[in-house]
């Protein structure tokens, strides 16, 4: 293998090629900490012909390859196996603007910058990327177009899939597709870019991006109501849009298990808690108070419990803050068995009564913790029991998944609607998926990948927990 390693520096450049535990460590362990892997040495491509001729090479040795993003990923999708055989390429490195057209809506960047750098270029040239996840400042867009990220404006402006015009690839064999089109209309056969997003880079490895860029909004009205039931939340949802179309932006939710938590962890900023609460935010052209006098005027014809809203960009920053608060507010909170499920937005006040039910009968103590971007119906769905039977809680994840992933499927909804699948969840979508749109991609690996060699051991080779 030193052979092997020699031509990586070689095309590399030495310093660019990591062997020893301390500097692999970060590349080796996933976010959760669930998964610790053991890889054969890190690469740092610096360009896309440097991840060509890695590939290449990688073929030509028969060494399997995980790429690797920001490795925020929290389902283990970009850490190596044990074997110490597995090359990580990671791409931070591969991180420069390569253009920006504001005339055409769209900017082009290599897939190892950060998504808060990308947003932050099309903030400078007056534009909005549009893509906003908590995980902002380390993810990056050769990730999120892998997991085909979504985040918290999914409603107004759809998951990456939606937000990407072209893209640049390397294949298994080395080869460059180079597809880095800023074109909305394309009717020249099928668009096999989309191949690579949500692939979780087992069919390829994606080296740069021309994405979509929006008009950046300057007016904003943001509410924070209670209502009595999630069949209200989702009454509302419906008015809202009705009212407002594209405007509405967000529309997120949160259980009364979620508002006594943050009352527990950050006393006396929740202005209420209610049945459930909903944060709702609407986006425009023009001025904020008159998007606001709008709201406020609208809001006064509904049966809302309760409400406040959002006077200035402070007021909206601290609603904002505590919408975000909910996943580490959980975390100080002791171990859940955690599920990124997603369903028709409609479907989710019989899911969650559905659900809630089907575990009570099995499990008398547990707790749920439902919230999430309700617009888009995609739901953070954590199971704890009420101390002190948490301890056991692991023990019982399969039959705890089992019932939740039962009802998401009876639902006609997914069981990664956010976080991907990786190792985590391979199992579980074997079980679940259509079996034809299983054989189908499992065919189109086998073309493109026919030795195997992108990220195995995830759900493609049929792999995973
Ligand atoms: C606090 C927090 C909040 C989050 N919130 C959201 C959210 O709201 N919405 C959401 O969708 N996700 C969310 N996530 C999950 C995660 O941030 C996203 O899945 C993100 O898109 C992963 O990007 P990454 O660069 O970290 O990818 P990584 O974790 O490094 O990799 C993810 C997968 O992509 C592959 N990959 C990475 N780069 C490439 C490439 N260039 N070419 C081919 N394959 C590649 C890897 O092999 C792996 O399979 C959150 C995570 C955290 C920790």
């Amino acid at each position: 293998m030193s052979h092997f390693l020699a031509a990586v520096a070689a095309i590399v450049g030495a310093p660019h090629v990591l062997t020893q535990p301390q500097d692999t460590a970060p590349y080796t362990l996933d976010y959760r900490r669930r998964y610790q892997g053991l890889p054969l040495a890190v690469a740092l491509p610096g360009t896309t012909a440097e991840v060509a001729a890695l590939l290449q090479l990688c073929q030509l040795h028969q060494v399997a390859v995980v790429p690797q993003g920001g490795n925020t990923s929290t389902c283990g999708a970009a850490t190596p196996d044990t074997s110490g055989r597995q090359l990580v390429i990671g791409l931070r490195r591969l991180n420069r603007l390569r253009a920006i057209d504001t005339a055409n809506n769209s900017i082009t960047v290599e897939a190892g910058m950060t998504l808060a750098q990308v947003q932050q270029l099309a903030t400078a040239a007056g534009r909005l990327f549009p893509l906003s996840l908590a995980s902002e400042g380390s993810c990056q867009i050769g990730g999120n177009l892998s997991t085909n990220a979504g985040g918290l404006a999914v409603l107004r402006y759809g998951t990456m899939r939606e937000l990407t015009l072209g893209l640049e690839v390397v294949l298994p064999d080395g080869q460059v597709l180079h597809q880095l089109s800023a074109l909305r209309k394309d009717t020249s056969g099928l668009d096999v870019k989309q191949l690579f997003i949500g692939a979780e880079g087992q069919l390829g490895l994606i080296t740069a991006a021309t994405l979509k860029l929006f008009p950046l909004p300057t007016a904003h009205a943001t509410a924070w109501l209670g209502v009595d039931s999630s069949q209200a939340a989702i009454d509302l949802l419906s008015a809202l849009r009705q009212a407002f179309g594209d405007r509405l932006t967000t529309f997120e939710i949160m259980s009364d298990a979620c508002q006594h938590l943050l009352e527990k962890y950050h006393p006396g900023q929740l202005p209420f808690i209610q049945p459930w609460a909903v944060l709702a935010e609407l986006s425009d052209s023009g001025d904020s108070h008159l998007l606001q006098q709008q709201l406020v005027d609208w809001l006064a014809t509904q049966q809302i419990a309760d409400g406040v809203l959002a006077h200035s960009e402070a007021d909206r920053q601290q609603l904002w803050q505590l919408r975000e608060a909910m996943s580490e507010t959980q975390k100080r909170d002791g171990a859940s068995i955690k599920h990124d499920i997603g369903v028709p937005s409609s479907a989710i006040p019989d899911f969650l009564q559905q659900c809630e039910s089907a575990l009570r009968r099995v499990f008398p103590t547990v707790r749920i913790i439902a919230f999430g971007h309700a617009g888009d119906g995609n739901l953070h769905y954590n199971i704890s029991y009420t101390r002190p039977d948490n301890a056991h809680l692991f023990e019982d994840e399969d039959s705890v998944n089992a019932i939740v992933y039962d009802l998401v499927y009876r639902h006609q909804g997914t069981l990664a609607a956010e976080h991907g699948v990786g190792q985590l969840k391979g199992h579980w979508l074997q079980r679940y998926k259509d079996p034809l749109a299983l054989q189908l991609m499992r065919n189109i690996k086998q073309v493109l990948d026919p030795h195997g060699l992108m990220n195995p051991g995830k759900w493609l080779s049929g792999g995973g927990d």
